[in-house]
C-alpha cells in the first residue's frame, strides 16, 4: 500500500489483513487491485441496496452541510420526524414510536431497558429478567449478549454477563429438543413452546420482564425461519404473564424477507420490534426500536414522561438523512417486489446446487434471507468437526473467486453446525444471482478438492 502503514487498526481477528476497498458499484465491491468482490451478503446483511448510490450520498453531504449535529436531549429536526412517520407506518398498527440509535446492539440494549423501566413504573419491581434464545444473537453489548444465545461470543465474558434466561428456538430440521417435527406440529405439543412457559414459572413470572427473539434466526443459524405458529404461542405466553414482547428485526428489517418486516409474516404484534442495518441501507450508522402505544402511554402515565436513557448519537442528522434517502431508493427501486421474485429463483438455483454438493443438507429461509446447511456428508449426515472451519473456509475460497458470503457455525450446540447465509443486495438481478451460484458451486468443487 502507497506509503499507508497497515499497523495500527486491529479487527475481531488480530493476525489478519484483509483487501482495502476504493468503491463500490451496485452489489460489487472493489478493492486497491480493481478486483471485484460480488457482494452476496450486503456486507453483514446491511448494505441492502447495493454500493454507489449517489442520490442517498447526496442527502447526508447536505445535511452535513446544514447542520452536523443536532442533540436530541434539547432539539430536533423535520427529518427526524419524517424517518419516524415513515418507518411507524411500516409497522404493525400499534407500533408507531419510534426511539433512534446508531447500532442494532444498542437498540436491544434500549429495548430491554424500556421493557424494565415500563414494568418498574407500572408497579411491578420485580420484573427485570430477561428470557432469550439460545443460537440466537442480539449485539455484543452486555446486556444484549446477555439476552442472545451465542455460546462462542459468551465465552470469554461470562462472569460480566447478566442472569438472564434462555431456551431454544425451534429448529425444526434439528430439533435441540429431539422432537420429531411432523409429530410435535400435529400433537400441537411444542416442547420449545412449553418450555419458555416452564422457564418462566420457575424464575417467576413476577421476575420475568422481557422475552426476545429474532423472528427469523439470522447469524447463528443460518436463517432458520419458525414453524407457522410458534409466535403466536410466544404472545399467548407473553400475554399471560405480563411479558414485553421484543422482536429483534435488526437484520430482517426493511423489506430483506419480502415484507417490510418479517413480523408481518409471524402474524403477531410485538410489544417493541427493533431494528437496524437495512434502515439506511449500511450508509450510516443507524438503528433504532418501534414501540407499541401501551408501553410509551404508560411512560407518560407512570414515569412522569421519561425515559431514562439515552445516546450521544441517537437520531444523528446525517444518519437520518441516510434513512430518509434510502428509504426513498426503496421505494423508487420496488425492492419488496424484487426480492418476492429473486428470493424463490435464489432458493431453486441453491436447490439445483444441492443435488451436486452433497456438502448441503439444508436449503431455508424467507425472501432473500437464504441460509444453507454445510454437512461433511448428506447421505450419513455426517457433521463437520468444528475444528475444520468449514464455514469459514468455504468463504476463504469463494472471496478468491471473487463473492463474499456469510459463513457461521455452532448452530446446532454452540459450537457444532455450520452454514452460509446468501443475502445480496435486494435489488439484485437474475444475472447476478446465477454469478453468485456459479462462484457458490466452483467453491464447492475447488473445498472437496482440498478436504481428500
Ligand atoms: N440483532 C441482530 C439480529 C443482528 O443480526 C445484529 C448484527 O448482526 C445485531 C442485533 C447487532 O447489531 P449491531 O452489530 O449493529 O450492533
Amino acid at each position: 500500500m502507497d506509503g499507508i502503514k497497515k499497523d495500527y487498526v486491529f479487527h475481531r481477528d488480530l493476525k489478519k489483513e484483509y483487501p482495502i476497498i476504493t468503491h463500490g458499484v451496485g452489489v460489487y465491491l472493489i478493492d486497491e487491485n480493481g478486483k471485484k468482490y460480488l457482494d452476496a451478503c450486503s456486507g453483514a446483511v446491511a448494505a441492502n441496496l447495493g454500493h454507489g448510490i449517489i442520490s442517498i450520498g447526496e442527502s447526508m453531504a447536505e445535511q452535513a452541510k446544514k447542520a452536523a449535529f443536532v442533540h436530541t436531549m434539547r432539539f430536533e429536526t423535520k427529518a427526524l420526524h419524517e424517518l419516524a412517520e415513515t418507518i411507524g407506518k411500516m409497522a404493525p398498527i400499534h407500533l408507531n414510536k419510534v426511539y433512534f440509535t446508531t447500532g442494532g446492539s444498542e437498540a436491544n440494549e434500549s429495548a430491554l431497558k424500556l421493557a424494565r423501566q415500563f414494568h418498574r413504573d407500572a408497579g411491578r419491581p420485580q420484573k427485570h429478567i430477561v428470557i432469550g434464545r439460545w443460537q440466537s444473537y442480539h449485539g455484543n453489548t452486555i446486556g444484549s449478549l446477555s439476552a442472545g444465545g451465542d455460546v462462542k461470543r459468551r465465552h470469554a465474558y461470562t462472569p460480566n454477563l447478566l442472569n438472564y434466561a434462555h431456551v431454544y428456538s425451534p429448529y425444526c430440521h434439528r430439533c435441540p429438543y429431539d422432537r420429531q417435527k411432523n409429530d410435535c406440529l400435529s400433537k400441537q405439543n411444542w416442547t420449545c413452546v412449553t418450555d419458555i412457559e416452564k422457564t418462566i414459572l420457575e424464575l417467576g413470572p413476577e421476575n420475568v420482564s422481557a422475552f426476545i427473539a429474532e423472528p427469523i434466526v439470522g447469524s447463528q443459524q443460518g436463517a432458520v425461519p419458525p414453524p407457522p405458529g410458534y409466535f403466536e404461542k410466544v404472545r399467548e405466553l407473553c400475554d399471560r404473564y405480563e411479558i414485553v414482547l421484543i422482536i429483534d428485526e435488526v437484520m430482517t428489517g426493511f423489506g430483506r424477507t419480502g415484507t417490510n418486516f418479517a413480523t408481518e409474516q409471524i402474524g403477531i404484534e410485538p410489544d417493541i420490534i427493533t431494528f437496524g442495518k437495512g434502515v439506511s441501507a449500511g450508509y450510516a450508522p443507524l438503528a433504532g426500536m418501534i414501540v407499541h402505544d401501551r408501553l410509551i402511554d404508560g411512560l407518560i402515565q407512570n414515569s412522569d414522561g421519561k425515559f431514562i436513557h439515552g445516546y450521544t448519537y441517537s437520531g444523528h442528522p446525517v444518519a437520518v438523512a441516510a434513512g430518509l434517502a434510502a428509504l426513498e431508493v426503496y421505494e423508487q427501486e420496488m425492492v419488496l417486489e424484487n426480492v418476492k421474485k429473486q428470493g424463490p429463483y435464489l432458493v431453486n438455483r441453491l436447490l439445483e446446487l444441492k443435488q451436486k454438493h452433497s456438502y448441503i443438507s439444508d436449503v431455508r429461509g424467507k425472501g432473500l434471507l437464504i441460509g444453507i446447511e454445510l454437512v461433511k456428508d448428506r447421505k450419513h449426515d455426517l457433521l463437520f468437526d468444528p475444528s475444520e472451519k468449514a464455514a469459514e473456509r468455504l468463504n476463504g475460497i469463494a472471496i478468491e473467486l471473487g463473492a463474499v458470503f456469510y459463513p457461521g457455525s455452532g448452530a446446532i450446540d454452540g459450537t457444532k453446525g455450520e452454514h452460509l447465509i446468501i443475502s445480496p443486495p435486494l435489488n439484485v438481478t437474475n444475472t447476478e444471482i446465477d454469478e453468485i451460484v456459479r462462484i457458490l458451486d466452483e467453491s464447492f468443487t475447488i473445498f472437496k478438492g482440498l478436504l481428500r
